[in-house]
C-alpha cells in the first residue's frame, strides 16, 4: 500500500477508535504505532484533508485548539476535564431546549459542554493524597506523624 494511503487510514482509525475528540497531537501519538515515521506536519495535513472531504468533524471549544472526530458520530454533547484537558462524548442530551430560547425565538440546535473532573482524574486524586488510616492496634513508631489521630 502507499505510503500516503497507510498513514491517511493510521489517522482516521486513531480517532475513530478513541471515541473522543482528539488534538492533532494526540492523533499523531496514536496513529504512529499504526504507521512508523508519521510526522505532526502529515497529520496537520490529513485532518485538514478529511475535514474538507466530510469526514472529520471539528470541535473547537472557546480558547481551545480544534479537535476531531468522525462526522458520522450522531448528536451528541461534550465533556472537559478541567485537570488533563482531555474532551470526552457525552450520549446524555437534554432534549429539546426551546423553553431557554425568547419569547418568538424558535431553536434550531444546541450545542453543550460540560466542565469537571473526568474519573482518570478524580481515581488519581484518591492515590496521590490517600486519607491518612490510624489503627489503634498496630504498634506505632515514635515519630511517626499520627499526632493528630493517637
Ligand atoms: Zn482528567
Ligand atoms: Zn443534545
Amino acid at each position: 500500500m502507499e505510503r500516503n494511503t497507510r498513514q491517511r487510514i493510521a489517522i482516521r482509525e486513531a480517532i475513530e477508535v478513541a471515541r473522543r475528540p482528539l488534538l492533532p497531537q494526540e492523533v499523531l501519538d496514536q496513529a504512529q504505532s499504526l504507521a512508523p515515521g508519521l510526522g505532526i506536519a502529515t497529520v496537520y495535513r490529513n485532518l485538514k484533508a478529511l475535514v474538507d472531504d466530510g469526514t472529520l468533524a471539528v470541535v473547537q471549544l472557546p480558547g481551545e485548539n480544534p479537535r476531531y472526530e468522525p462526522v458520522s458520530r450522531r448528536h451528541h454533547h461534550h465533556f472537559q476535564c478541567r485537570r488533563c484537558q482531555r474532551v470526552f462524548d457525552v450520549h446524555a442530551c437534554p432534549g429539546d431546549l426551546s423553553r431557554l430560547a425568547p419569547p418568538g425565538f424558535s431553536v434550531e440546535d444546541h450545542d453543550l459542554t460540560l466542565y469537571g473532573c473526568c474519573a482518570d482524574c478524580a481515581g488519581q486524586a484518591g492515590t496521590v493524597t490517600p486519607t491518612p488510616a490510624c489503627d489503634d492496634t498496630a504498634a506505632h513508631a515514635p515519630g511517626h506523624g499520627h499526632d493528630s489521630c493517637c
